[in-house]
């Protein structure tokens, strides 16, 4: 069963509740410039990011979000959520740029470096006291990378075993989690996630999270940071949230790809989609079942045959039906059976013609 997670409302995008688990990803042009930050921006969007996160990492860059802000208005994508992910010098740039913490609909926080003893609990309160002022919510966003060297270090010395990272990044972030609570944060204008980069040791810490937070959760984000590129990325990122979301653990995913030979951004969008799909939690068009081939059937022609289809399928907007294309008789009836439209091909020595199911 689904955490009962409170809904976090970020421009016209909900997560969180009962509302179906929303896709975000990242830019990764330099945000100071306006224009191309805003044709990514839509280009995540429209491939189905809900929620699309810029980096604010100088000055340049949160005077451009405004900028950034009217090109997509302009462009009719008045709904799509921006999000700006602060390190290190949030605090400054979000009271420095008044009109970036406007324009923002959420911020992005890393409580690991924030700032250190006593400047860390300024420099958050300074965020959160933005956050509350612009009815902004916030994700506190742990990462294993960038721990609270502080908090590191006492519960080390406290307690010397091996999952003391993860015990760190969980207390850190829920430490946060309540204390900007404290400070007046609302409980559904915060959303956590405790990212690390290895596979069991994030699945570790989402189920401590959850532990931790006892009867009052907050809505999560799930991701594998720094999960690599290509198959590999997509791979242990779909293996480490899949196993968390059927735990019902998770409000929002992003799967991170390190691009590799000028592939597109948007390809960590079409990983989050397949793997909802293939979890059945939301469906985005038509299923397509097709099986490896193998020596009974006229291969060259079956690939065809299947790449046509997923072609046409991702080309076009339609019912999220399913579809079969099978190779042979062996399995072909039997999953047609199953299928809304399907085909099948003879056996490699008979006549070539397919056999075509609706319904
Ligand atoms: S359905 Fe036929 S062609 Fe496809 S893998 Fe099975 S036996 Fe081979």
């Amino acid at each position: 069963m689904r955490l009962s997670t409170p809904t976090v409302k970020i421009r016209n995008t909900k997560l969180g509740g009962k509302n179906p688990i929303a896709i975000q990803s990242m830019t990764n042009t330099d945000t100071a410039d306006a224009q191309a930050t805003a044709t990514q921006c839509i280009e995540l969007y429209e491939a189905g990011s809900e929620l699309v996160r810029i980096t604010v990492d100088n000055e340049a860059s949160a005077e451009a979000v405004p900028e950034i802000r009217k090109i997509l208005d302009a462009k009719g994508y008045k709904d799509l959520p921006l999000i700006g992910d602060f390190h290190f010098i949030g605090h400054k740039l979000l009271e420095k740029y008044p009109q970036c913490a406007k324009t923002l609909d959420k911020y992005r926080i890393n409580p690991g470096n924030v700032g250190f003893g006593k400047s860390h609990d300024e420099n958050f309160e300074k965020i959160i006291k933005i956050a509350i002022k612009n009815k902004k919510p916030v994700r506190i966003g742990g990462n294993w990378g960038s721990l609270d060297q502080e908090l590191l270090t006492k519960l080390m010395d406290k307690n010397p075993d091996e999952d003391i990272r993860i015990k760190t990044l969980v207390k850190s972030t829920l430490d946060s989690a309540k204390l900007a609570e404290k400070l007046g944060l609302k409980h559904d204008k915060i959303v956590l996630s405790v990212k690390v980069s290895d596979v069991q040791e994030l699945i570790k810490a989402y189920e401590l999270l959850v532990k931790k937070m006892g009867r009052k959760p907050y809505a999560l984000h799930l991701g594998l940071t720094e999960a690599g590129s290509g198959l590999q990325g997509i791979v242990s990122s779909t293996v480490a949230l899949a196993i968390l979301l059927q735990k019902g653990i998770g409000d929002t995913i992003r799967i991170s790809i390190t691009p590799q030979n000028n592939e597109p951004r948007i390809r960590e969008v079409q990983a989050c989609k397949h793997l909802l799909q293939s979890l059945d939690l939301r469906r985005f068009q038509p299923k397509i079942v097709s099986c490896p081939g193998c020596g009974r059937t006229n291969n060259a022609l079956f690939q065809k045959i299947v790449k046509e289809v997923n072609h046409y399928v991702g080309k076009n907007n339609l019912e999220p039906i399913n579809i079969a294309v099978m190779g042979c008789v062996v399995n072909g009836p039997g999953e047609s059976r199953q299928a809304d439209v399907a085909l099948h091909l003879p056996g490699k020595n008979e006549k070539v013609s397919a056999s075509v199911y609706i319904k």
